[in-house]
């Protein structure tokens, strides 16, 4: 059976890449081969960028809110849209359908926020800064910037930094996943509709050559990224050496902590979307669940049972409550660990191994999973685990919880269930991750605030959308005047 090869987007135009290799899409769900991908080249990185420089001067002189008008638009065009991005988004990934709709919502939302422009990017003044001089800061577009995407979010994740660059007079040069790259193939032909001006936003698809040229171009200003840490610390490095800037986030292992005076049973749908939601390939998915002295054997019975009852399932079921991984490597990484947490003595009372999907022999399927007995120098509580595995760390008090996060080295999310505001504030002062959720079980910022951890989970300063992206898309150019 023949199945789409991807193709770049370009100077406004749909163009083949000059790729010779190539890689698969999969559909998670069933294991069918649905599309492929060019793994793109120098040469394609080379063609978008001349043409993204070529549309600078004209974008950057066009007035922010008419440049805001196109995302207006370009919002219109992807609520008329919304359910086949979503649908697509799920044949790709694997994530079940609600969530690909909340996904594909979080993505517009960035367009939402980016409108905001004429007050969001406006410089500052201040007159008589010494005898008969004022002082004026300008913020102005650099040029071309580019964004690297992971695999899990394959429509929101591009559009933390896309409206924004846009909006702020830059140009942009795009590279998805190469696991998931129907997603904005199909955002762009959407896009294609709105009709921006040619060479303002381009799309190359590939892997790493591509994401290297990206990295050495010296006509890209700025790059950012989001995928997993190892990744992110190479993108960080390099753009230091060639002088660009950069923005890269990274992986996650976020603890979630419930305290004995917790309310177990509201809590127990948000513990769960925390842990299995995306099939635990979330950088703000649980991963480590940590209850709190005596609450450890209630919590464990009614996270276990609810556990249990997740139904596995292919995403484009709306009765299906966890789909697939992405790919059958990541199947093979995700039992690998599994396997390591017996090897080292954790004591497996959820074995998600062997599930099967009545109909779907060949998917991608891992049930939930969860150890107790977890240590926090075993690997199942370190390393990433990207999959539907609960690692529980028993703790004494909110201050050995506290420690595990800190000591974990990524710092992107953590969590806490609490009655009491003195533990809960104590909690939120003292743990290192960015994003902290009490009585959440995913703390997700929206658009008009940052997103991203510290440590190992984010190299760069300014973090993904919020008010800041405005200052990572410009530079402030600052003019003192003296009129004789
Ligand atoms: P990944 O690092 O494998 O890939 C991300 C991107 O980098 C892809 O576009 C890929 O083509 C490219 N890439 C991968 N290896 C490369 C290399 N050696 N050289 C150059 N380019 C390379 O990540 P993934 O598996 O696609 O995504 C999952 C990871 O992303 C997880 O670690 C997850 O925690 C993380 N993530 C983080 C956030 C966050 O906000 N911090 C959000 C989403 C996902």
């Amino acid at each position: 059976m023949t199945v789409p090869t991807m193709r770049n987007y370009i100077n406004g135009e749909w163009v083949e890449s000059a790729a010779t290799t190539f890689g698969d899409v999969w559909n998670p769900a069933t294991g069918e081969k649905i599309a492929r991908v060019a793994y793109g080249t120098r040469g394609d990185v080379d063609q978008a960028v001349a043409a993204a420089t070529a549309a600078f001067p004209e974008w950057r002189a066009t007035p922010p809110l008419t440049r805001a008008r196109y995302l207006f638009r370009l919002k219109e065009a992807f609520e008329d849209h919304f359910e086949e991005i979503a649908r697509v988004l799920t044949t790709e990934q694997g994530k079940v359908i609600d969530e690909a709709r909340g996904e594909v919502r979080r993505m517009i939302e960035n367009v939402e926020h980016a409108t905001g422009v004429t007050t969001l990017m406006c410089g500052y003044t201040l007159e008589d800064i010494a005898k008969d001089i004022d002082c004026t800061g300008h913020r102005q577009p650099l040029g071309v910037f580019a964004a690297i995407a992971p695999y899990n979010f394959p429509a929101m994740v591009p559009w933390w930094f896309l409206p924004y660059a846009l909006v702020c007079g830059n140009t942009f040069v795009l590279k998805p996943s190469e696991q998931v790259p129907m997603t904005q193939t199909k955002v762009f032909e959407i896009l294609d509709q709105v009709g921006f001006p040619e060479g303002v936003v381009n799309m190359v698809h590939g892997s790493r050559e591509v994401v290297n040229g990206i990295l050495d171009h010296p006509d890209i200003a700025g790059v950012s990224f989001v995928g997993s840490s190892p990744t992110a610390k190479y993108i960080y490095e390099r753009c230091g050496a060639t002088g660009k800037r950069v923005q890269a986030l990274g992986g996650a292992k976020n603890i979630v902590a419930v305290m004995p005076d917790a309310k177990l049973d509201p809590a127990m749908p948000s513990l769960i979307t925390s842990f299995f939601g995306c099939t635990g390939q979330r950088c703000l998915s649980g991963s480590i669940l940590s209850p709190v002295g005596g609450v450890a054997d209630e919590l464990i019975a009614k996270f276990t049972a609810a556990a249990q009852a997740v139904t596995l399932g292919d995403g484009l079921n709306e009765k299906t409550g966890m789909g697939p991984v992405v790919s059958a490597a990541h199947r093979q990484r995700v039992l690998g660990y599994i396997e390591k947490g017996i090897a080292e003595g954790a004591k497996l009372i959820l074995d998600g191994r062997s599930a099967k999907v009545k109909d779907l022999p060949n998917g991608f399927f891992v049930g939930p999973t969860i150890f107790d007995d977890v240590t926090p120098d075993m690997t199942i509580a370190r390393e990433e685990i990207f999959g539907p595995v609960v690692s529980i760390v028993r703790c004494k008090n909110v201050g050995e919880v506290v420690d595990l996060i800190n000591t974990r080295g990524f710092a992107n999310a953590a969590c806490l269930y609490t009655s009491s505001g003195a533990v809960a504030r104590e909690f939120k002062y003292r743990v290192k991750p960015s994003m902290v959720g009490i009585n959440i079980g995913i703390a997700a910022p929206m658009s008009f605030f940052p997103f991203g951890g510290a440590g190992q989970s984010m190299f760069g300063d300014i973090k993904g959308h919020g008010q800041e992206i405005f200052q990572f898309f410009t530079d402030t150019k600052v003019v003192i005047e003296r009129w004789l």
